[in-house]
């Protein structure tokens, strides 16, 4: 069962990447869904979501579904499903008495589910291999939208200043995990 399979939130998104066997960007997340057989759906197929929203998970009983708004870009919609696993991976409450619906959208869940988005969408301790700091950057790379990959790059400043990478055993397995992705990336900015 995946639904709350992390209960830490500032180590969940390292160990989804290293659960999930991601080696390079932009994260899987069809890759990810497939293994934990998540469905992702377009909104186009379903029709379930309301004007307001841009994507939602759904638990039949037996497995999720996330269905997100195949109108809008897909840089936009990565970020959109990834805040949707994180929902599910993060356990986040059901809303009561909705059978087809799921998370109540409390301030701070969806601040959690953010999070949880960004850090794996866009893992600080590959782009600060990479050298990729600009939003610009981060945004082809990732593949994230650009206001999402401006979020992070004001977040990479403070880490960068920080400069205390890989005190957790998790972000130094991803370190490992994203080893020939960073060699063969890093060469090829060298190279220029
Ligand atoms: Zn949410």
């Amino acid at each position: 069962m995946i639904y709350g399979k992390y209960k830490n939130i500032r180590n969940a998104s390292w160990q989804c990447i290293i659960d999930y066997n991601i080696t390079k960007l932009p994260i899987s997340l069809v890759s990810i869904a497939n293994k934990s057989n998540i469905q992702i759906v377009k909104n186009s197929v379903v029709n379930l979501l309301r004007a307001t929203e841009r994507g939602i998970s759904v638990y039949d009983g037996d497995k999720w579904l996330i269905v997100y708004d195949d109108n809008i870009k897909t840089s936009v919609n990565r970020f959109t499903i990834a805040h949707e696993f994180g929902h599910i991976f993060l356990g986040h409450e059901l809303k009561k008495g909705y059978y087809a619906r799921t998370f109540d959208n409390k301030p701070e869940v969806e601040q959690a589910a953010d999070m949880f988005a960004a850090r794996l969408l866009a893992p600080a301790c590959v782009l600060h291999e990479l050298h990729a700091t600009t939003a610009e950057k981060i945004a082809e790379i990732c593949n994230i939208s650009i206001q999402a990959a401006k979020h992070r790059a004001e977040r990479m400043a403070i880490l960068e200043a920080r400069n205390k990478y890989y005190l957790h055993p998790l972000e130094r397995q991803v370190r490992k995990q994203f080893e020939d992705y960073i060699k063969e990336n890093r060469s090829q900015s060298h190279n220029l």
